[in-house]
């Protein structure tokens, strides 16, 4: 059975590129009839920051990203928090030494930089100097038993080997080959606070948790020879998960890496929600209090890094998604993040969003401004207007004239429009239209027309004049449908209220 975890750190909120990284492992596990895994790495204590797991949490929730094991659900390999499985990565880092694949290190932190100052750029930890180190081996066992047994500080590191070609396979990067004589020797564990670095208990957590498909970034790559070799140096690589590392999404301009700074200096979010960090640091903006519905912005973000081909609209459902989703299809090249597509795929979404759920999402904007109107009405103004919206925040401005007259008047409008016998003629439409029996936007429309027509006037110029005095300005909606809505009375003293 496809299992496949997403693993964040919780070292602040989650950019939009760990929910993509999310999104396609819930896509890949939903096609695949498999589990999707929450599993939060939180190894690294100097990075923890409170409150990024409950953000995480929520971001996948709104997302609609349902989790099926994990942190704040549980399972049958609880618990899922890596802080809370602490004793169980000692002994993996142990049976390694024994296997004679990793080894204590006993420098100290300034001794290692005593060691680098003097070798400057062109240190690395790993075959060259293992062995003129205060390693175990290096100083003899009886050496190695007594630093320990007097509690001086160590790590274990892996024992990278000399030389040897570490093949590998990725989904979407292909072969890969890598000299292990570049790589360092890794810690995988560390006396000073107990805990295992990220690499140990990523590979124990990913093998315990039977986890088939490793789909996460890029950024991870370069640590993929490591996990090659720890699988082999368990005698786990017959059973290892295969990888699939995505693309960077990259900045609109295109050129480098989307930063979670980015938002903020070309005014766009990069985060699914808006994060208040508990400390009292700077916050950043989200797409859910920027007025994105969660369907738009999942919709656009699955679609930097793959896409179903050219035959297939860009509006997916979710399902449509999990069906179309196929790892083969995912670029190799990193995704420039447009904010302008964002947009557009909101209103997208907003136009086939019913009139229903819009009211339901308009009504306390109306609310606040005690404005009141019944659903039938406000459902009828959302669809005459919706079209023209992005946010759900736009619908105001474009209908508020339906709720209120205008406030002033365009002078631009005015100076064209009320002008000569134009405001004349508007009363005189005006009692003749007061009289229409059946107060709709077909009939009123008919006979204004009509009216017009027999008087001999300027058809625009009166419909313009009209549109000034219920709307304040040359814009909006079909006037009659104003007329209706707005209703008799409120027609009358809009007209009035323009001639004073
Ligand atoms: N904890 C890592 C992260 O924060 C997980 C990387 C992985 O998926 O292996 O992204």
């Amino acid at each position: 059975m496809v299992r496949v975890r997403f693993a964040p750190s919780p070292t602040g909120a989650l950019h939009i590129g760990g929910v993509r990284t999310a999104l396609y492992n819930y896509f890949f596990a939903r096609q695949n009839g498999g589990k999707f895994i929450l599993r939060i790495e939180d190894t690294d204590s100097a990075r923890f920051v409170p409150g990024a797991e409950a953000y995480i949490i929520e971001s996948l929730k709104w997302a609609g990203i349902e989790i099926d094991e994990g942190v704040s659900v549980g399972g049958p390999h609880a618990p899922y928090r890596q802080s809370e499985r602490r004793e169980i990565y000692l002994k993996y880092a142990l049976e390694l030494v024994e296997k004679g694949w990793a080894y204590y290190a006993f420098d100290t932190p300034e001794e290692l930089d005593a060691i680098r100052a003097e070798n400057g750029e062109t240190f690395s930890y790993n075959y060259t100097v293992r062995e003129k180190l205060a390693t175990s081996l290096n100083l003899s066992a009886e050496e190695v038993e007594e630093r320990l047994a007097r509690g001086d500080q160590w790590v274990i590191r892996f024992k990278m080997p000399e030389g040897e070609t570490i093949e590998m396979d990725d989904l979407v990067r292909g072969h890969i080959s890598v000299n292990s004589s570049t790589l360092d020797d890794k810690v995988l564990y560390k006396s000073s606070d107990k805990l295992p670095t990220y690499h140990l208990a990523n590979i124990v957590d990913d093998r315990l948790m039977e986890i088939t498909h490793v789909i996460r970034g890029e950024e991870w790559l370069p640590s993929l020879p490591l996990h090659y070799m720890l699988y082999r140096a368990f005698g786990w690589s017959s059973e290892q998960p295969l990888f699939a590392h995505l693309p960077l999404l990259l900045k609109p301009t295109g050129s480098g890496k989307l930063s979670k700074r980015d938002g903020d200096k070309l005014g766009f979010p990069v985060f699914p929600l808006q994060w208040q960090p508990t400390d009292g640091s700077e916050g950043a903006r989200g797409y859910r209090e920027d007025g994105y519905l969660p369907e738009a912005f999942v919709n656009m973000l699955a679609l930097l890094g793959w896409n179903p081909g050219n035959d297939h609209s860009e509006i997916m459902t979710m399902e449509e998604m999990i069906s179309l989703f196929s790892i083969d299809k995912v670029g190799k090249s990193g995704s420039r993040f447009d904010p302008e597509k964002a947009k557009w795929f909101n209103a997208q979404y907003l136009h086939t969003t019913s009139n229903e759920v819009l009211v339901k999402m308009f009504r306390p904007v109306l609310e606040e401004k005690n404005i009141k109107v019944t659903d039938e009405k406000l459902e009828k103004i959302v669809g005459i207007v919706k079209e023209r919206a992005t946010f759900v925040s736009d619908l105001w401005e474009l209908s508020k004239y339906f709720f209120e007259a205008p406030q002033s008047y365009d002078e631009k409008v005015v100076a064209k429009f009320w002008t000569g016998d134009n405001p004349a003629h508007l009363v005189e439409l005006k009692r003749r239209l007061i009289m229409v029996e059946d107060f709709t936007a077909e009939k009123l429309e008919s006979v204004a027309k009509e009216w017009i027509h027999i008087k001999e006037l300027p058809m625009g110029k009166i419909m313009n004049t009209l549109r000034l005095a219920l709307v304040g300005t040359n814009a909006g909606a079909n006037l009659f449908e104003i007329a209706q809505i707005i209703g008799r009375e409120e027609f009358n003293r809009r007209i009035e209220r323009a001639h004073n």
